[in-house]
């Protein structure tokens, strides 16, 4: 997605205004890659009008150029697409909140399950899952192993017991337990079927649950509309859950969800591990489509490691683009102390769609990185544009870090261009420019 995307801005420059006609190509542009990122084609149709009315209506402003308005407006026009805010979950006011969830087979239900329980207790609420895939013995055992994992007590009544009352029972004795909130595991199926319906119909009616979330596959593609417009419609959904955000996923699973259904995306899944599972955050969401790196989430990720008014630092750097070398360093640390570098790298401004073999490549480069910044003086590390102006400092820089001149310049072109994204995604309208190295 990012890919096409940028294309139809760089397609703006030199432009004075958005006008009827310079809109075309990248108004074509940008519906060839939500196609791509398998955006269904009604949700497209709409986005692209109302991105268009509203670039044409607007006026010259100054000092802001015409890509950059219709990034705003494209920018603006996708959060408000996958809901705006963040859509918190909702909590029962009397009695245990019941959560059921709803999904296709393999799509993360019963990994979500745990992951979610995990996440409500460091909320401070007490969960008990129920095991109502009842079609395959090694469905229950999977949640009693995650739920062992996460230390949270499980409700199994073997396979032989309809779901239904796998539900009531279950219910009845987190009653008992005064848990805060009771988690339903459901079986899915392959495709959408009857039996698959009439079952959820039936657990919904005896647990009456706060929330029905579907979970979706974020790899599900032109089908997740169709997916979740039935589920929808025949058991009523409050909300979906996407998965496997870390994978190769093209995201257009994310824009169609609210469009059809009406109903917000939830939280999100990154990752096989019990922590992997947060709020879905559209601003972020719509930042990292259009191809300008998940900042906010990487601050924020990055705050679990770094000192708290190191990580406030970064993030005022990052807004006002002073972001230096001493920065650069405390950065990819901070990201190699992660360690799954898979979830973070998508989060780097600049880095989009990984494959596995490019994520052994970043950890190499990472190393590569800190040794010539570490062969930088002070002064260099804290201003960049003496590096970019001497080739003399970025000749010793080389030797003595035992790189080439050319690595030495591709990494100083390195924070400049992040600079200028970093910029442009704090919405500075003035826009910064990528200094060229002299020789
Ligand atoms: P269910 O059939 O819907 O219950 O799906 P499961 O919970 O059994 O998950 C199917 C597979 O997807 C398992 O191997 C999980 O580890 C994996 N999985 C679930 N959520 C995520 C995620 O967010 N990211 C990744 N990479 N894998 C996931
Ligand atoms: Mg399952």
């Amino acid at each position: 997605l990012t890919s096409g995307l940028e294309a139809a801005w760089t397609k703006l420059k030199g432009e004075e205004v958005l006008t009827k006609e310079n809109i075309v190509e990248p108004m074509r542009d940008i519906r060839r890659a939500l196609l791509e990122a398998d955006v269904s084609l009604p949700v497209v149709r709409r986005f692209v009008q109302a991105v268009s009315d509203q670039a044409v209506g607007v006026g010259l402003i100054r000092g802001v150029k015409p890509d950059q308005q219709l990034v705003k407006i494209v920018n603006d026009e996708l959060v408000k697409l996958m809901g705006g805010e963040v859509s918190e979950l909702v909590f029962s006011k009397s009695g245990p909140t019941v959560i059921l969830l709803a999904g296709l087979q393999g799509v993360g239900k019963t990994t979500v399950c745990a992951k979610l329980a995990n996440y409500l207790k460091k909320q401070g609420k007490s969960s008990m899952l129920i095991a109502g895939d009842v079609y395959r013995p090694a469905a229950i055992d999977q949640l009693v192993i995650l739920g062992e994992q996460v230390r949270v007590p499980v409700y199994t009544a073997g396979t032989e017991v309809k779901p239904s009352e796998i539900a009531k029972q279950g219910l009845e004795e987190a009653k008992k337990k005064k848990i805060d909130v009771v988690i339903m595991d459901t079986a899915g199926r392959l495709q959408i079927d009857k039996g698959m319906m009439d079952e959820l119909k039936e657990v919904k009616k005896v647990l009456n649950p706060t929330e029905v979330l579907l979970v979706v596959d974020a790899m599900t593609g032109q089908e997740a509309a169709a997916l979740v417009t039935t589920f929808n419609v025949e058991i009523g959904i409050t909300g979906a859950i996407l998965t496997k955000l870390d994978g190769d996923s093209r995201g257009g699973a994310a824009l169609s969800v609210k469009e059809v259904s009406g109903k917000p995306i939830k939280l999100v899944g990154r990752g096989e591990r019990m922590e992997d599972l947060e709020p879905f955050y559209p601003d972020r969401m719509a930042g990292r489509i259009l191809g300008m790196g998940d900042v906010l989430s990487f601050v924020e990720k990055a705050q679990e490691v770094m000192r708290q008014e190191d990580a406030e630092e970064l993030q005022k750097k990052i807004m006002s683009a002073k972001f230096d070398f001493n920065d650069f360093l405390k950065q990819t640390r901070a990201v190699a102390r992660m360690g799954s570098m898979t979830r973070v790298i998508g989060m780097i401004p600049g880095m989009g769609k990984v494959t596995p073999a490019q994520v052994r490549e970043a950890e190499k480069n990472l190393k590569l990185m800190e040794a010539m910044i570490e062969a930088m003086t002070p002064e260099e590390r804290e201003k960049p544009e003496l590096l970019a102006e001497s080739p003399d400092r970025r000749r010793r820089i080389a030797k003595d870090s035992g790189k080439t001149e050319q690595q030495v310049s591709q990494l100083v072109a390195q924070l400049f261009q992040m600079r200028v994204r970093m910029k442009n995604l704090m919405g500075i309208m003035e826009g910064g420019s990528i200094p060229t190295l002299s020789n």
